[in-house]
């Protein structure tokens, strides 16, 4: 026997491994749930905001050759898509960080920025993954409500700022309620926040959006050396499930986020399919039209049911039905729709497939009138 085997303490309670405090106080990450069976056989998961289209004939191409190559590691500092990134943006490449989606960029960001004590102010509603990352890394979060219309109340979010705000996420379009931030709140907004709080603004669903007031955070970040983006190639590229997103950051952040990445996280399959798809940007663009053009027709379906909804500029849909979430999602898990619904709040939509969203609005047609309008928006 080993020797310090022998000369163990005797225990008095039984020990188990333990979890941090921050770990175990969490809720999980709650994935949006597979699509039930409807009548007919109808089944459409449309709670993740994925991308209906199937990938590009020449970006499955690029991943079935890339797959021969999976005894390597891929390039850790993912150059290409640096590259090709830093040209399609018009940034310094050393200011591009790409990571295993913006979910894992930002991981690392909290990692990189926050501890104990320091406070993030965030809105709330919003992405379900920020009182995560948040509180994983021993932060405190600040949630601030959004307002009436589902939109950031980003004057109230100015005064939640603190000497102990390390950083502000700013969600645009946000997640789950639609509405953009303007480019001139936005800017109202950078002013009264002090240069050494870091603003991420969170950009995942941008290709969707067609208001021209909304703010662009790539200008936000070449006019504020505080200001950083967070996108994705989860959404309007239709990469969900290979995990790449990427930060414009300025280079302290960059440089910090490079550290604290998963070595190699981002894989040489979603290097590879990523560069295709910004060669491929025209035809996915294209797509993202569509899906833009059939959220046009969902919301004026809708409305013209007599719904209220926060402006979207995603896509997907917001119906807020209050505490009958649970009831709508339930009358959509009939039809088999599997739509996300939020605690008292309401019920998220992914929109762009044309036999889904038709039978999303036969649900919501149906539902509207046993419910209480009054309480609609
Ligand atoms: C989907 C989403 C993301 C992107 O997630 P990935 O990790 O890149 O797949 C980021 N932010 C928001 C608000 C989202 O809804």
């Amino acid at each position: 026997m080993h020797p310090a085997v022998s000369t163990v303490t005797p225990m008095t309670a039984p020990l188990s491994p333990r979890v941090r405090a921050a770990v175990t106080a969490l809720p999980g990450y709650v994935p949006g749930r597979p699509a039930p069976l409807g009548p007919g056989g109808a089944s459409h998961k449309i709670s993740s905001n994925e991308n209906p289209y199937p990938p590009l004939p020449a970006v499955l191409e690029v991943v079935q050759r890339a797959a021969a190559q999976l005894n390597r590691y891929p390039d850790m500092g993912s150059a290409d898509l640096v590259g090709a990134l830093a040209e399609h943006l018009d940034v310094p490449a050393a200011r591009v960080v790409p990571g295993t989606g913006s979910v894992g960029v930002l991981g690392s960001l909290l990692q990189a920025v926050c501890e104990a004590g320091d406070e993030v102010v965030f809105a709330w509603r919003s992405f379900e993954a920020y009182p995560i990352v948040v509180g994983l890394s021993g932060a405190t979060p600040v949630p601030v409500p959004l307002d009436g219309a589902g939109r950031h109340d980003l004057d109230a979010m100015a005064d939640a700022v603190t000497e102990r705000t390390r950083l502000v996420l700013v969600c645009t379009p946000n997640n789950p309620t639609g509405p953009v931030v303007g480019a001139q709140e936005l800017e109202a907004f950078l002013a009264r926040v002090p240069r050494d709080v870091l603003v991420v603004v969170d950009e995942a669903y941008l290709e969707f959006v067609r208001d021209p007031q909304a703010a662009d955070g790539l200008a936000a970040h070449r006019a504020h050396p505080n200001v950083m983006v967070l996108r994705t190639f989860s959404k309007a590229y239709g990469l969900a499930g290979l995990r790449v997103g990427y930060a414009v950051a300025h280079e302290p952040v960059a440089e910090a986020l490079r550290r604290t990445a998963v070595p190699f996280g981002v894989s040489g399959i979603a290097q590879l399919a990523a560069v295709a798809s910004l060669e491929q940007s025209e035809a996915l663009l294209e797509r993202v039209d569509a899906i833009v053009d059939e959220r046009e027709r969902v919301v004026a379906e809708l409305v013209r049911q007599g719904w209220r909804l926060p402006r979207s500029e995603a896509n997907f849909v917001f119906l807020p039905v209050g505490s009958s979430t649970g009831a709508l999602v339930a009358a959509c898990a009939e039809a088999g729709l599997s739509v996300r619904g939020y605690g008292d709040d309401g019920v998220r939509a992914t929109v762009g497939d044309v036999a889904a969203d038709d039978a999303l609005l036969e649900v919501c047609g149906a539902f509207l009138p046993t419910w209480s309008p009054d309480r609609v928006g």
